[in-house]
């Protein structure tokens, strides 16, 4: 049996780039549908919104940084995007978070800066719009750091992030403090739950401050809270006297679903739905369009017909695009033309693991309004778009974010277009 669902607007994926580009889309009166196989990155990434950390040097200002990038690379995700899009997506996630779920959770940021900030093995990383929970934990603070961690969370490791954030020049050192569990080891989910209840909060901040100096800032695994993390973050500051940050983990990402929960819960409020577990497995063409494509759900399938559609299904990491064993490269989501995909005869793969990879710009082929080749009412956002490497250039969540919105907005003008055209 199959359903049939028509909106105004489709969008594939609810990661960063399905989700604001279907909370806009909303938001500008759409009847927009959101359709995932299931959840992104965001559960994975540490909730920050990288707009560009290196390029190759580390980058102090991304605003500067992306002027010069966008000259030299006009293929660039960002030279489509457009600078003055990335700040208007800025400000709008930060009001995003403060009319969202998670009230008196802020980010911080500015485009023409980068905070340069801890990740869980003490490395330094650069990033632009940061939970406000993390901001303490900055480089340029003069304080000294002590690194918090316990038995009970035995992803993060404080000693090897303190001997290296002291490597980078910060005085740092470790401590480790009790926390009971009722399972043999626990994740930063589970702990963040526990950091909820003030009570328990209270008995945790009154074991750590019995083992902290007086002029030291405080460095957490991020996990401090799920429901109430602004709440959680300035009671402990508060209870210990002195500045407290959170440090991203290894995944699960507490912050990354916060992020989550911010974004759903504005596709919500504005009116569009979104759909887990409909993996989108074919899609209908008339001529040069989309027409509809084919949702499955359980078992289930549904058309979803649209005269817009966003696809914003992710790249390799996802699998919306795979190198099968036949060493040829697809889009599998809607079968869009690829670009930078190495020549036949070119290396896929080079031999120094970090070094830039030949596949690492593939990513389907568009034209400067975002538009996929061969599909005239499809728009593509985030790590479906080519051209960029984000895991390079710590830029993966600020491409995301900004390419979401920037659909959202040209699906808009098309959709008045249409309209006009039909008066
Ligand atoms: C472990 C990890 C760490 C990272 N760290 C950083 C970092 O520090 N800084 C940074 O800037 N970036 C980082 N990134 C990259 C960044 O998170 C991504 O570039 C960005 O989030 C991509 O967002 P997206 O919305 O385009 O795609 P994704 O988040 O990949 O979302 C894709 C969505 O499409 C859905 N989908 C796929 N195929 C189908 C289908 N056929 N039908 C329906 N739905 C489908 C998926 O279920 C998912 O909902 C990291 C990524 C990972 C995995």
């Amino acid at each position: 049996m199959r359903g049939e669902l028509h909106y105004d607007a489709v969008v594939i994926g609810a990661g960063t780039a399905g989700l604001v580009a279907g909370a806009r889309l909303a938001e500008s009166g759409a009847h927009v549908c959101v359709l995932a196989k299931g959840i992104g990155s965001t559960h994975l990434a540490p909730g920050t919104i990288d707009v560009l950390g290196y390029a190759p040097d580390r980058v102090a200002s991304p605003r500067e940084a992306l002027s010069e990038l966008v000259a030299a690379r006009p293929d660039h995700p960002y030279a489509l995007i457009g600078l003055d899009t990335v700040d208007h997506a800025l400000a709008w996630f930060e009001s995003c978070v403060g009319a969202g779920p998670l009230a008196g959770y802020r980010y911080v940021g500015r485009f023409e800066h980068n905070h340069l900030l801890p990740t869980a093995v003490g490395a330094l990383r650069p990033s632009t719009l940061v939970p406000e929970t993390m901001v303490a934990g900055d480089a340029s603070a003069p304080e000294p750091v002590c690194v918090v961690g316990s038995r009970a969370l035995r992803d993060f490791h404080p000693a090897l992030c303190a001997a290296n954030l002291t490597r980078a020049g910060i005085a740092a050192r470790a401590v480790e403090v009790d926390i009971d569990v009722s399972r043999a080891d626990e994740n930063a989910l589970g702990l963040a739950r526990r950091f909820d209840d003030p009570a328990w909060r209270a008995g945790f901040a009154a074991r750590l401050a019995l083992k902290l100096q007086a002029d030291e800032r405080v460095g957490l695994p991020a996990m401090l809270g799920a429901r109430d993390p602004g709440g959680a973050w300035s009671d402990l500051e508060h209870r210990l006297g002195r500045r407290v940050f959170e440090i991203p983990t290894l995944p699960p990402s507490v912050p990354g679903m916060r992020l989550y929960e911010i974004l759903r819960s504005a596709l919500r409020r504005a009116g569009g739905r979104l759909i887990l577990g409909a993996e989108v497995v074919d899609a209908e063409r008339s001529g040069s369009r989309v027409s509809a494509v084919l949702a499955r759900t359980g078992g289930h399938d549904t058309r979803y017909a649209a005269p817009s559609f966003v696809l914003a299904a992710g790249g390799f990491a996802s699998g919306a695009i795979e190198l099968d064993s036949r060493w040829i490269t697809h889009e599998r989501v809607l079968g869009l033309p690829l670009r930078g995909v190495p020549a036949p005869e070119q290396p896929r793969f080079l031999g120094d693991y970090l070094a830039e990879q030949p596949m690492s710009r593939v990513g389907v082929a568009v034209d400067g309004d975002l538009r996929a080749e061969g599909a005239d009412n499809v728009l593509v956002a985030g790590a479906a778009l080519g051209g960029a490497v984000p895991w390079r250039e710590l830029s993966g969540e600020g491409i995301a974010l900004a390419s979401g919105f920037r659909v959202a907005e040209l699906a808009g003008a098309g959709a008045a277009a249409t309209t006009g055209a039909a008066a």
